[in-house]
């Protein structure tokens, strides 16, 4: 049977990774995002793999948006059997400056979000006795740097919040993952790689090496093929027994 997948965020960056890396293993598709052209490239998506996808441009600040994003992407590809929690943003700021609103916003989107769309399909999986849920948080879930209280704290809130899915999960076939990635190669951070080298005139080389990537013990960027690939394998049947955890995937940043 073919099965179906729900990643918010999906028409950008690592959310877009991981979706490609479903297709690519069969799955169908229930892409959302604010990118104006989100319908474009979930049907490109689709026709490149040969699934079936759905799209919402649902604000997933909205908790009504999201329950009409999950309604809808059932009655077009059927149950959810997979819900990767991907949607996040960013904001730095030293504490006693951080603009409320921004809190709210983050914590909102990382965390409050995630916990709206699992509400929508964690009954169902229960009764079908099978599924996946991912959150992607970062490796901020796992320790804290400075300017970054809200996204640190969303983060760390999602890994207990994937933990007490997986205590519920556990007798109903459903496991419960976090993701912890470092910094990732998209286009975003890509950018940021070369404003940064003109600012401090440093060669990308340097920046990638001496600003963005510090704090990994291996100085390489995480792929979003590589997330995707973890998500796929933790929907795999070797992966039944890999529940409540928060893996990192940060070039050894946590370990440290
Ligand atoms: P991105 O900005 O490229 O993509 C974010 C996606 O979320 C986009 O599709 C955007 O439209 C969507 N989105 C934003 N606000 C939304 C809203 N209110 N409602 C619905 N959709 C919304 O980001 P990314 O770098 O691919 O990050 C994806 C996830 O990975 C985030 O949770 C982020 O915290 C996490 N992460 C990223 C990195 C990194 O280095 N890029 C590292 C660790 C963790």
């Amino acid at each position: 049977m073919t099965k179906t997948v729900l990643i918010t965020g999906s028409t950008s960056g690592i959310g877009l990774g991981i979706a490609r890396e479903f297709a690519k293993a069969g799955y169908q598709l229930a892409l959302n995002g604010l990118e104006t052209n989100g319908a474009e490239i979930a049907n490109a998506v689709g026709a490149e793999f040969g699934v079936k996808t759905f799209f919402s441009n649902a604000n997933l600040l909205q908790p009504d948006a999201i329950e009409t994003f999950v309604r809808e992407a059932v009655n077009a590809l059927g149950p959810i059997d997979v819900l990767v929690n991907n949607a996040g943003m960013q904001f730095v700021s030293p504490v006693e400056d951080f603009p409320t609103a921004k809190w709210d916003a983050i914590i909102g989107l990382n965390l409050t979000a995630a916990f709206h769309t699992t509400r929508h399909v964690f009954k169902g999986m229960k009764a079908r006795n099978w599924g996946r849920v991912i959150n992607i948080a970062s490796a901020h879930g796992l320790v804290a740097s400075e300017f970054k209280s809200a996204y640190v704290a969303a983060k760390h809130g999602l890994v207990g919040f994937t933990k007490v899915l997986a205590l519920e999960g556990a007798p109903h076939g459903v496991t419960a993952n976090a993701i912890c990635p470092g910094y990732v190669d998209t286009p975003l951070v890509r950018n940021q790689i070369a404003d940064q080298a003109k600012t401090h005139q440093m060669s990308e080389e340097d920046v990638i090496a001496k600003v963005m990537l510090v704090k990994h013990a291996v100085k390489k960027f995480a792929s979003v093929e590589s997330l995707g690939a973890l998500c796929v394998f933790l929907c795999s049947e070797h992966a039944d027994l890999i529940t409540g955890t928060a893996l990192p995937v940060d070039g050894g940043w946590s370990a440290q």
